[in-house]
């Protein structure tokens, strides 16, 4: 595989996804029997990393686990990525887990046990950015190390991308530290721009610290707004499988195409095309492309 140039930091979450089907979702107080449960490697930090990394880049992964039994199927994905484990420390806690119920009818349920990860510290960040040409950042971790690393990589010089997930009102200080926030329509929503249309919220964002802010659409595709430019890409056409981890898909290839000195609008049409691609195989980090696939589809 062709390695890009640039180095990317991923400061983020790392989560064993258990996932049970059952016919529906329990009710508080209800046991609904399912199938077998299936254990895959997630996390947000974890997933936008093996993206990036599948996509061909340079890709460390900063962060907490546990010294569980539920370790070795958590980080499969990232290993078999290539991803740098060096920054990736095992804290005292049991590793982050997901609690996935999915109905028949295709809903869901999730709770996070954040485990590692709530443990994860300023303290745990590499001494050291210089290394690094872009830092990659989700909303998975205490909001103190995600601040911390996004104003420590700008004093470093680094280009930071931020993915504003899961949903939550924004930080000042975060946001005013980053260059280029991703949110799906959801995520927008927290950021309080009412009823105004998507392209308006974000670009009355752009007046509060980003030089880019991108709004994923689903199947829709995705907008990006920049003080010069407005991109409309629409998506890649697939047949859907499941949707899970598109966004870390799409995050992560954004991520490792501009690291590779890529323009803005091939960035972001990669990262539609492998968002896509990772929409037609079931999974997170077992649906997503390789720089291959996401050339072949390109051209
Ligand atoms: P999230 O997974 O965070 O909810 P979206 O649903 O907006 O984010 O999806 C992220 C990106 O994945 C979209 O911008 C689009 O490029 C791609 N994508 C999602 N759903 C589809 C689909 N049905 N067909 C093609 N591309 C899709």
């Amino acid at each position: 595989m062709t390695v890009l140039p640039g180095r990317v930091l991923v400061v983020g979450s790392v989560n064993a996804d258990v996932t049970v089907r059952a016919p529906r979702i329990p009710t508080p107080g209800e046991t609904v029997l399912g199938e077998e449960a299936h254990v895959s490697p997630g996390g947000k930090g974890a997933n936008q990393a093996v993206a990036a990394a599948l996509a061909g880049a340079t890709v460390s992964l900063c962060g907490g686990v546990g010294q569980d039994t539920f370790r070795d199927p958590a980080l499969a994905g990232l290993k078999r990525a290539g991803v740098g484990l060096t920054h990736l420390h095992t804290l005292d806690a049991p590793i982050g887990l997901a609690l996935i119920t999915v109905a028949a009818g295709g809903e869901n349920a999730i709770t996070v046990a954040s485990g590692a990860n709530a443990r994860v510290t300023p303290a745990h960040l590499p001494a050291d950015l210089t290394g690094f040409t872009h830092l990659l950042l989700q909303g998975e971790l205490p909001l103190e190390v995600t601040r911390d690393a996004a104003r420590r990589a700008r004093a470093a010089g680094l280009t930071v991308l931020h993915n504003a997930a899961p949903a939550r009102a924004p930080d000042p200080d975060l946001l005013a530290h980053t260059h280029h926030l991703i949110v799906n329509e959801h995520e927008l929503a927290a950021f309080g721009g009412g009823e105004a249309a998507p392209e308006a919220q974000a670009s009355a964002l752009l007046a509060r610290g980003p030089r880019a802010v991108t709004v994923t659409l689903g199947a829709r595709g995705s907008l990006t707004v920049t003080p010069d430019a407005t991109y409309h890409l629409p998506a890649f056409p697939v047949t859907p499988v499941d949707t899970t981890g598109a966004g870390d898909t799409f995050c992560g290839v954004l991520t490792a195409w501009l690291a590779a000195g890529q323009p803005l609008p091939e960035a972001l049409g990669a990262a539609g095309v492998a968002a896509a691609l990772a929409c037609t195989r079931p999974g997170a980090q077992d649906a997503m492309p390789d720089r291959g696939a996401i050339a072949a589809a390109l051209a």
